[in-house]
């Protein structure tokens, strides 16, 4: 018999991100399909990134100490890389990314539509 090398679905989940903290994205699917937000905070490891505005989840804190207000917060919650779509800052449109490699051999991101490097 062979033996498996599946693990728990761990490591499937995850997806390569290509976007960096400033960029900005259009949500593909989920509760907030179709906006669009500035990357806040990029994840590698989990493969997630927090979107300004985006997957707003609350968060309900206890006052721990007196004269400390508890209530409840709201804060962006991390969506999977995979949702999300650049948006061009150039042409303005949600695209693909293109990797360019430049005359000194460097490694840039460019969109698949206007061709500009981001
Ligand atoms: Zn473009």
């Amino acid at each position: 018999m062979f033996k498996s090398n599946k693990r728990n679905g761990v490591s499937l989940n995850r997806c390569k991100i290509h976007l960096k903290t400033g960029d900005k994205v259009k949500v593909l699917s989920g509760k907030d399909k179709g906006k669009e937000g500035k990357v806040l905070a990029v994840s590698p490891k989990e493969g997630k990134v927090i979107v300004e505005g985006i997957n707003i989840v609350s968060k309900h804190v206890k006052p721990r100490r007196a004269g400390q207000e508890g209530g409840i917060f709201k804060t962006e919650g991390a969506l999977y890389a995979c949702k999300l779509q650049l948006v061009c800052s150039h042409c303005g449109k949600p695209t693909r990314i293109a990797h360019k490699i430049l005359e000194d051999g460097k490694k840039k991101r460019s969109c698949k539509k206007c061709g500009e490097v981001l």
